[in-house]
């Protein structure tokens, strides 16, 4: 075992068992490059982060110049950066109005976090309700939320008023109530495979927080950002969050996350007690300039080519065991029979040049979330990777 590989197994924290591994070198656009001369097609962005692709030159630039200019001056909420000012200004402009007000944080979960604390201050409500088998980060508030008693059961006790709802199903949304302080929810559940609900259903939740007060919270951490093919999920779904929810994508490979709400509902964070919600490093200037330097980089790129380019996925993986293809754009899942095969193919992918996944909730589903840069060229080589690699596992059944 390589020296660096022995140091991690001793110095870095587990998160699992049986961690991959690879030893990596550098990355750029789709691709991984590892030790000895091996590279792999990047299927997953890191999970939904480089949808410019990785080391983007402009991020690159971006970072560099602020690096050098400031890094942390200040803990957040204090100093004018222009850093974080130009993001937020050019952020907003591309959201409906009443989005108009950012707070800038570290990572998804710190976003969910600040999301609950504000549904909670703005409504005077506790109540929280979100969807089983939705994932919303690890941290105790974010875990309280999440939909999987597995993943929640062994850090109990969690935080109390939480009630889960089965998602897509329109019925159980009589459970939104005017006790209820927010909704969270994902417009494509990531972590549950790419799932996709029923026309009007997103429709019928933020009818459902409307008539009894309750705000909608939409996490679009693992959707935002051109992902599915718009900039945000929720704008094919013709509602108004009163809290979005951002991360991953957002920095172009730097760690920031953002909750964003009208400046009304936002200015209760303000007082009473003051200072009741700070960060030290949220909205980072590098980050800010990075997330800034993505930002351009995303919205030139056409929504319908990333859809075509989804479609170029679904159309080239045909094979009696991939069951169905969930998701949109460029978030979908593969769906095979059981757990068992798709880890297999996966093993297999990653031992032919292909990086991918599964997902949290759903393991028998591979992940198809590369950078949203990847070329058709670069598609029909992963898929014929992909199918190569399954025919190598359900021949040796
Ligand atoms: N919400 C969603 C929908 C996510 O996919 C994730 C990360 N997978 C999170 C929240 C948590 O984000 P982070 O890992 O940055 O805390």
């Amino acid at each position: 075992m390589s020296n660096n590989r022995q140091l991690f197994l001793t110095h870095l924290a587990p998160t699992s068992d049986a961690p991959l591994l690879l030893e990596i070198e550098s990355a750029k656009g789709v691709e991984l490059f590892g030790k000895d001369g091996k590279k792999w097609l990047d299927l997953i962005s890191g999970i939904s982060v480089s949808n410019v692709g990785h080391c983007h030159p402009d991020v690159v630039a971006a970072v560099t110049a602020q690096a050098s200019k400031y890094m942390h001056v200040m803990v957040y909420g204090e100093l004018v950066q222009s850093p974080q000012v130009e993001y937020a200004h050019a952020l907003t402009t591309l959201l409906p109005e009443s989005l108009n007000s950012c707070y800038l944080v570290n990572s998804g979960s710190e976003a969910i976090e600040g999301a609950m604390k504000l549904a909670k201050r703005y409504t005077g409500r506790h109540e929280i309700i979100a969807f089983n088998n939705a994932y919303h980060g690890s941290t105790q508030g974010a875990l309280s939320i999440i939909g999987s008693e597995y993943f929640r059961n062994s850090y109990r006790p969690l935080l109390p008023s939480i009630k889960h709802l089965d998602y897509n199903n329109i019925s159980a949304l009589n459970e939104i109530s005017t006790e209820t302080a927010c909704v969270i929810i994902e417009v494509i559940q990531g972590e549950a495979g790419a799932v996709f609900p029923s026309r009007g259903y997103i429709q019928a939740v933020a009818a459902a927080c409307k008539k009894n007060g309750a705000l909608l919270v939409i996490d679009e951490i693992q959707t935002g950002f051109m992902r599915t093919g718009n900039f945000m999920a929720f704008m094919d779904e013709n509602i108004v969050p009163d809290i979005l929810v951002l991360a991953k994508g957002m920095g172009g490979g730097m760690p920031i996350g953002a909750f964003i709400a009208s400046r009304e509902i936002m200015t209760t964070l303000a007082s009473n007690p003051v200072l009741g919600h700070i960060t030290t490093f949220g909205g980072h200037p590098v980050c800010c300039a990075a997330a800034l330097a993505a930002l351009k980089v995303v919205t030139k790129l056409d929504g319908r080519e990333i859809e075509r380019k989804g479609e170029l996925f679904r159309s080239s993986l045909v094979h009696p065991e991939i069951k169905s293809i969930s998701g949109k754009g460029l978030l979908l899942g593969v769906e095979f029979e059981n757990e068992e095969i798709n880890k297999k193919v996966i093993a297999e992918c990653i031992e032919n040049g292909v990086f991918t996944d599964w997902f949290l909730f759903a393991p028998h589903k591979m992940r198809i979330a590369p950078p949203l840069i990847i070329e058709d060229h670069q598609i029909f080589m992963a898929c014929e990777i992909i199918l190569k690699s399954l025919k190598k596992v359900t021949s040796d059944k």
